[in-house]
């Protein structure tokens, strides 16, 4: 799950992380207000929404009156931004941050992430902050600082140091970013994160070291230890037939193509997807169902499936392990009943149960194609979207 940019500061400064003063607003007289009670000359009106390049699209505005807090607070709130982080989704500005200007002298990029190459935690730093980092990357590698954390040992303030040096950092802004990334890591473990993202980390113009952004996304499997992350999820900032699926415990990831995937088990999720590509089709979508392909579930996965107007065929890769096929058979054909779904629907069953499966499915009188093994499924499952 992805926070806002003002959630993510107030876990920031929990953790003593320093952030400017800040304020969310939800209405122009909101903004106003809380511009007025932050006590500053200079503001920064920002629209919330889970994307960073905000920026360039119109979504970061400098105010140096409570009039144009208020025009801006009115120009952002209600519209929609698309950024190039946004995934080609134009997402809806609800709230505004309203948050006092910084005199900023230099811009750092400094994250937090799960380096699964290394499998560890690294930080990435640079000096070359506030651009976009991918840019940074490919033009100038040598500006990148990655630190690995040790799984075991953790993490060592002298590694903050170097880090902090190597960004051509004075003593003092040194011993700040150390405390920050101390703290960033204790966060990072304690919340079950798995990205922080401060780009620009800013040194300002009394040499002091401020996370002037702040980008945070949690491991969704976690939040049975931290309930509170339940009221801050904004489902206005996902992918609805995305949000729909986490409401019913499906895991589901809309993709480009056009071959809608409905299967058990993310690992046969995965090599449906592949075998889908070697046939030369494209998956529309990963989905795994879980465990209880019940008729329920299976109805509402057709339901999101067939949400997107880009699925010209379904292939159904269901394996009859704990639940059995014959089961199966009958949940997919009154989830059929009930959804309506007029596209082809390819189906491939196997464990236990098999035989029956395949008759309750070939005896229904739908239009179900059935398929004897994967390989022949996604045969019949992209020459249905050719036909
Ligand atoms: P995004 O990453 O979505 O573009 P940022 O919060 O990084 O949004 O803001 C973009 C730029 O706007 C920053 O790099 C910084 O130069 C400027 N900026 C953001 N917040 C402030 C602030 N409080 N004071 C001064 N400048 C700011
Ligand atoms: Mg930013």
């Amino acid at each position: 799950m992805n926070f806002h940019e003002y959630q993510a500061k107030e876990l920031f400064a929990k953790y003593k992380i320093p952030v400017p003063n800040g304020e969310v607003a939800r209405t122009p007289d909101e903004a106003v207000a809380a511009a007025k009670s932050l006590g500053c000359d200079m503001w920064v009106v920002k629209a919330q929404v889970h994307a960073g390049g905000r920026g360039k699209a119109g979504g970061v505005k400098l105010a140096k009156t409570l009039d144009e807090v208020k025009q801006y607070a009115t120009d952002m709130l209600g519209m929609k931004i698309q950024t190039y982080q946004t995934g080609g989704l134009a997402l809806p500005v609800n709230e505004v941050l309203i948050t006092e200007a910084a005199d900023i002298e230099q811009e750092i990029y400094l994250s937090l992430l799960l380096d699964r190459a290394n499998q560890c935690l690294s930080f990435v730093a640079s000096a070359e902050g506030g651009v976009e980092i991918e840019e940074v990357a490919k033009t100038n590698p040598e500006k990148i600082h990655t630190i690995q954390v040790d799984n075991t040992e953790g993490l060592f303030p002298y590694a903050c140091r170097k880090a902090g040096f190597a960004m051509g950092m004075n003593a003092k802004q040194v011993r700040q970013l150390t405390h920050i990334m101390m703290q960033m890591h204790k966060m990072y473990v304690e919340l079950d994160l798995s990205l922080i993202e401060v780009n620009p980390l800013i040194i300002d113009d009394k040499q002091d070291v401020i996370a002037l952004d702040a980008k945070i996304s949690s491991d969704d499997n976690a939040h049975f230890r931290h309930k509170e992350f339940a009221a801050m999820r904004d489902i206005t900032q996902e992918d609805p037939a995305e949000a729909k699926a986490h409401e019913h415990d499906l895991n589901y990831i809309k993709l480009d193509g056009n071959i809608a995937c409905m299967v058990n088990g993310a690992g046969l999720a995965m090599a449906t997807m592949d075998v889908i590509k070697l046939k030369g089709g494209d998956p529309a979508n990963f989905l795994d169902v879980g465990g209880g392909a019940t008729a329920e579930r299976v109805a509402i996965a057709f339901k999101i499936i067939l949400s997107d107007p880009n699925v010209k065929s379904i292939l159904v890769n269901i394996f009859g392990g704990i639940v059995r096929c014959d089961l199966i058979a009958n949940g997919i054909i009154s989830a059929i009943k009930e959804v309506g779904v007029e596209v082809p629907i390819v189906v491939r069953l196997e464990g236990t149960n098999v035989n029956e499966g395949k008759k309750i499915l070939n005896e229904s009188g739908l239009a179900v194609i059935s398929a004897d093994n994967l390989d022949d499924a996604a045969n019949k499952a992209v020459a249905a979207v050719g036909a």
